[in-house]
């Protein structure tokens, strides 16, 4: 079913063109690593990434030769061998090496992808290659629209740059880069990818999904994912028509009709400058909320309906008699458990990411503690 995915000729040509100039553009090697073949790392400058390392980053370089060094487990950060290894190295290049890594920089001791725990998951959702290193370019240029906060130049040099702006000494084993907001956020944006497609059964151990082949159209089909996660309330009910949506999208894109101009618009809008992301980013939200509409889904805000408006605060908190109900539940005293109106928060006892509803019965008082340690939503 999955194979013989195209339907005609004149779908395969274009799917064709479209992978082949994807595939120049992710010619990532270059850009992302100042190395061209037969570079010693000596002149390979101020660009080089890390030093000697630079030898097992580069395939083209030789990559028989890649394989016979000592300590070429370097690039899995968390074996990385830091007496020997005292350079240079990048804290968002270990990031993108441990979520996104390459099966061909094994070699002898580099775990398969496939049984690399740390890669994401979302790598096996979608059909993109990876033999030549696209699963870090794109999670790189993934991060780089995360930083700016939306659409952004994301091409190699751009990556390249916010590579080697993450540089540290002695950062081989460096793996904070982690705890970054944006790293964190474009994880979270990447598990809601998985948990919307985690049901379709086209998706195996093998194969991911025809539908998420060519860089272009992941980028802008992540970034209104994550844009949906970042300002409205999806909850798992949402997620079937979030997959219709980008099914009927891809369909669209794969058929290519000269009347859907907004298709010819995405489609002409391919490349990784701002502008072309701006685009895209702009005609496949307009038919994402067109999508909903001609459904009937409704897709709430975050803002308007996650707090509970001043009535409902003031009915909670008589109710309550201002009392923390987490301290009441500790064995604190009544007046122990007070909180005073200024320091009070309407907390939902079913949070509401989880689908708790905004109403009085399910909001309760606490105190400032406990508010902050039932956090994280
Ligand atoms: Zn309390």
């Amino acid at each position: 079913m999955r194979k013989a995915c195209i339907g005609s000729t004149q779908a395969t040509l274009l799917t064709h063109v479209q992978e082949s100039r994807a595939e120049l553009s992710a010619s990532i090697l270059q850009a992302f690593l100042r190395a061209s073949p037969g570079n010693s790392f000596g002149v390979c400058g101020r660009r080089c990434l890390a030093g000697n390392h630079l030898r097992t980053w580069c395939p083209l370089s030789n990559p028989l030769r890649v394989s016979s060094g000592s300590g070429e487990s370097w690039f899995d950060p968390r074996r990385g061998n830091s007496q020997r290894d005292a350079h240079m190295s990048s804290r968002v290049r270990n990031f993108l090496v441990k979520y996104a890594d390459d099966i061909t920089f094994d070699f002898e001791k580099y775990q398969p992808v496939d049984e690399n725990p740390n890669k994401h998951p979302f790598f096996g959702f979608i059909e993109r290659k990876n033999d030549r290193m696209q699963h870090l370019a794109l999670l790189g240029r993934l991060l780089l629209v995360q930083i700016a906060g939306g659409p952004t130049d994301i091409r190699d040099s751009s990556l390249s740059e916010l590579v080697d702006s993450t540089q540290t000494p002695d950062g081989i084993d460096d793996e904070t880069y982690e705890d970054d907001v944006d790293a964190k956020e474009v994880l979270k944006t990447l598990k809601l990818f998985c948990e919307v497609f985690k049901d379709d059964p086209a998706v195996d151990d093998e194969s991911g999904l025809k539908e998420f082949r060519i860089e272009y159209f992941i980028v802008s089909c992540v970034m209104l994912l994550d844009h949906l996660r970042k300002y409205y309330a999806v909850r798992p009910q949402h997620h079937s028509a979030i997959r219709q949506f980008f099914y009927s999208f891809y369909a669209r894109w794969d058929e290519h009709k000269e009347e859907d101009r907004d298709i010819i618009l995405f489609s002409d809008s391919r490349q990784q400058d701002r502008s072309n992301l701006e685009i895209r980013d702009r005609v496949i939200r307009q038919l994402f909320f067109d999508h909903l509409k001609t459904n009937n889904v409704e897709l709430k805000t975050l803002d308007s309906k996650r707090l509970f408006d001043e009535g409902e605060r003031i009915r909670i908190y008589r109710r309550d008699e201002g009392r923390c109900q987490q301290c009441l539940k500790l064995g604190r005293t009544p007046e122990e458990a007070t909180v005073s109106w200024s320091d009070y928060q309407a907390d939902h006892i079913l949070p509401w990411v989880k689908g708790g509803a905004t109403v009085p019965w399910n909001g309760q008082v606490l105190c400032k503690l406990h508010n902050a340690s039932k956090g994280g939503r």
